[in-house]
């Protein structure tokens, strides 16, 4: 999934609502087909610019059912102290970002569950408002919307094909018997046979002429095998790295000090360390950095008489030598770091490097896309 185009839209809790521009796109189509099939259709006999009113509001109402759903899941998972950093929009409806693997099968099904129920609870809220509202007008048709769609969500997010919250409760129930691993395996191999089957679906609503539902469909089926298979590789790489501890791949290297010569840096230790980071200790005991390329960008000539001092700068990642691999890991993509220091109680251990890790990767576990994260 790519959400380059995500533009931050309010900040609630904490957690910020991105809406991706495909979201739009996705809004659009909705306020087209309920204004010109839904209520026509269902109500008669009202001024177009009244469905199209209606349209665009309940369009508007259903962004607010999908963000209330994601915010159940987020709230759920903040409270089970995992963080969510942001929630995402797009075009098959929404993702919060929720930051960990969880930590036990309960955990997990708690924080899945989360988003159906607060779903079927507004579908609930709505066919009450439906009963006690028995006219048969185009408000009545506006709750008679809601209540479906939430009903909808709440009854499609539980169909069983991870990531769905569905496959994620199937996961945290055969955790316990067949280990996270293979309960992942087996939630996202039924994500990937239920994405094949609405590919099906779309094609078999394209060729009887129902075109945008059809490509919409195909579209949606491709993104859960994408997400059922990432979201596998990336639980087989998070139990993977935590088998490991940081200080089992550190590099180490005695820091320079903060008077010695530039060129030292330059001609010495970079050719024979090649990390674009390098620990110097300043004029009052800390530990700085040189960034290489900071330095570079100088011509040779400016950095005679210049002191590692002169160039060190904070940094402010660090871990710890007995972190898990998994963590320092996540740190470093997610910043976009080469090399992350390693700290102990203030004192410099070394430095973690993140081609080092990535070949490990390589070697024991093939392709992995880089960069995936939990995500529901
Ligand atoms: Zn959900």
């Amino acid at each position: 999934m790519n959400l380059k185009y995500s533009y931050p839209l309010v900040n609630i809790f904490g957690i910020t609502v991105n809406i991706d521009i495909s979201w739009l796109f996705a809004f659009l189509l909705v306020s087209f087909s309920i204004s010109e099939g839904f209520y026509p259709h269902l109500y008669p006999n009202y001024p177009a610019y009244y469905y199209w009113l209606t349209g665009v509001i309940s369009a508007i109402f259903l962004f607010i059912s999908v963000l209330l759903h994601e915010l159940s899941h987020s709230l759920v998972a903040i409270r089970e102290g995992i963080p969510v950093r942001d929630i995402h929009l797009f075009i098959f409806g929404g993702v919060a970002m929720i930051e960990q693997e969880p930590k036990s099968p309960f955990q997990e099904f708690k924080i899945a569950i989360a988003g159906p129920i607060m779903s079927f609870m507004l579908a609930a809220l709505f066919f009450t408002f439906a009963y006690f509202y028995p006219k048969d007008d185009l408000f009545n048709g506006f709750i008679n919307y809601l209540f479906l769609v939430n009903f909808f969500l709440g009854v499609f997010n539980l169909i069983p094909a991870f990531p769905l919250d569905g496959g994620r409760i199937l996961r945290s129930i055969l955790w316990n018997k067949k280990g996270l691993l293979k309960a992942t395996e087996i939630a996202s191999k039924i994500g990937n046979y239920f994405g094949n089957f609405l590919i099906l679906m779309g094609i078999l609503f394209f060729i009887t002429g129902n075109f945008i539902n059809g490509i919409w469909l195909v579209f949606l089926g491709i993104f859960i095998k994408r997400a059922s298979k990432q979201a596998y590789l990336s639980t087989k790489l998070y139990l993977f790295l935590s088998n490991y501890r940081v200080d089992n791949f550190l590099t180490t290297m005695t820091p320079l000090f903060h008077s010695d010569p530039i060129e030292n840096y330059i001609t010495m230790y970079y050719p024979f360390y090649r990390t674009k980071i390098y620990p110097v200790i300043s004029k009052n005991g800390d530990i700085l950095y040189l960034n290489y390329e900071d330095i570079k960008k100088y011509p040779s000539f400016e950095l005679e008489n210049k002191t590692a001092g002169d160039f060190a700068k904070e940094i402010k990642f660090s871990v710890d030598p007995s972190d898990k691999l998994t963590t320092a890991y996540k740190i470093m993509l997610k910043n976009d770091l080469d090399e992350i220091p390693v700290m102990y109680n203030n004192t410099f251990v070394g430095l973690l490097k993140r081609d080092i890790i990535e070949s490990i990767i390589k070697s024991k576990m093939g392709d992995i896309d880089e960069g995936s994260s939990d995500r529901r």
